[in-house]
């Protein structure tokens, strides 16, 4: 399959051109058409297997159609990752593929004044990607809003369970828009990951490479 025959947008097709990919990898042969088709997806993967292209660019091509809400700049996407270094390797990697398109994609970490990420807040962005501590802390200081977004992606989720990412996400999920697309991966399936599936998916097709 190529990338063309997904039914992405012609510009995502020559975003990823451009960063060099010719084929699309196994994870994103089953989740692109899973989630362009508006299904909740949960995918069992490890890095390195090319999943942030198999959730990134099917969820852009979905803000890419949604015209009514292209003006503003409100948070349409979360992506919750664990630690800094993940959250700005996804935020590359989105960033080459909102090119030549009107969104923009922001990083929320600890480690990096506050009060710069409450500065970048206000202008505005369209994809949030973050770890669950540092956005936590910018709800207690009621600096973001997130009933705006619609998509939530859980990235290395197995990975955010044990910095006690349960409780973090029974604050942040309430807060989001409704109806919404939830996307969860993870490199392991432990139990916990049932349970977390149950609570914050709705009818996952399941996907694994
Ligand atoms: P990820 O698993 O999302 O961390 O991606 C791992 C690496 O593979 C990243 O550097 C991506 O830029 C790259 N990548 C993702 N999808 C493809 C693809 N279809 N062809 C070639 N490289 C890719």
């Amino acid at each position: 399959t190529k990338f063309a025959e997904l039914g992405l947008d012609p510009k995502l097709v020559a975003s990823v051109t451009e960063a060099g990919y010719d084929t699309p990898t196994p994870i994103q042969n089953q989740a692109i058409p899973l989630v362009l088709a508006g299904r909740d997806v949960m995918g069992l993967a490890q890095t390195g297997t090319g999943k942030t292209a198999a959730f990134g660019l099917p969820l852009i091509h979905q803000l890419l159609g949604n015209h009514e809400k292209r003006q503003s700049k409100s948070i349409k996407a979360l992506v919750l990752a664990p630690t800094r270094e993940l959250v700005n390797q996804i935020a590359v990697n989105l960033r080459d593929y909102v090119k030549g398109t009107h969104l923009k994609v922001m990083t929320v970490v600890g480690g990096v004044s506050i009060n710069r990420q409450i500065e970048q807040l206000n202008r505005g962005t369209d994809i949030l990607v973050a770890t669950p501590g540092r956005l936590i802390d910018l709800m207690d200081r009621r600096a973001i809003r997130l009933d705006t977004a619609t998509f939530l992606v859980l990235d290395e989720a197995d990975q955010m369970l044990d910095m006690g990412f349960i409780h973090a996400l029974r604050r942040i999920a309430p807060e989001l828009g409704t109806p919404r697309q939830t996307m969860l991966f993870s490199a392991t399936m432990p139990k916990q990951m049932e349970e977390l599936s149950r609570a914050y998916l709705t009818d996952p097709a399941k996907v694994q490479v």
